[in-house]
């Protein structure tokens, strides 16, 4: 049995931990170094962001500005 493994959750047994952004129009980056991120949408809306340059690889959650 295949189970979908999400990274984030792999490496943190606690999203609740990781700092909040909100998504704009703006291409969402990396809050500390600027590099471009990968993310998993949740069935909640929000993403769960980590950033691809491996020297830093920050975690945080990011979600959708309903205005
Ligand atoms: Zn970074």
């Amino acid at each position: 049995m295949v189970t979908k493994v999400d990274i984030i959750d792999a490496n943190s047994s606690n999203n609740n931990d990781l700092d909040c952004y909100s998504l704009n129009d703006q291409p969402m980056t990396c809050g500390l170094c600027g590099s471009r991120t990968h993310f998993d949408e949740k069935d909640d809306g929000t993403q769960a962001h980590q950033c691809l340059n491996t020297e830093c690889g920050y975690k945080f959650i990011a979600i959708e500005d309903i205005d």
